[in-house]
């Protein structure tokens, strides 16, 4: 893993609860079904591309070289929505290592098309 410490950036950002309307449920924080969509998470992930050169971080790790388009919550968004803008639990990945991060994914398209309980949500 990288070595940066947990900073807090400059953005303005407000803590996770108000970026996205204070939904507060029992356990504190709720993600909501566009986040992937929200300014604030389109400007993290950019910021976090370019942390990490645009390489793939696991396929540096086993010594290989790949260009990641793919932002990756370390620990998943529905287990750790409070670290959903954390730059620590987000890392840069290729598409075939983010398939491999997310085995419940692992469907064919068609299959998830089917299996539309669960929303896209990584
Ligand atoms: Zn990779
Ligand atoms: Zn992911």
């Amino acid at each position: 893993m990288s070595p940066s410490l947990p900073t807090v950036h400059g953005m303005g950002l407000a803590p996770v609860p108000y970026l996205f309307g204070g939904e507060q449920h029992g356990r504190g924080i709720t993600i909501p079904d566009n986040f992937y969509k929200t300014g604030v998470w389109v400007r993290k992930r950019v910021e976090i591309l370019e942390r990490d050169n645009h390489e793939c971080q696991r396929c540096k790790d086993a010594g290989g070289y790949s260009k990641g388009n793919v932002v990756h919550h370390i620990k998943h968004l529905e287990d750790r929505p409070d670290l959903a803008l954390d730059d620590d639990n987000l890392m840069t990945v290729c598409e075939a290592c983010h398939n491999a991060l997310h085995p419940e994914r692992m469907r064919t398209p068609e299959a998830s098309k089917r299996r539309q309980i669960t929303p896209e949500r990584w």
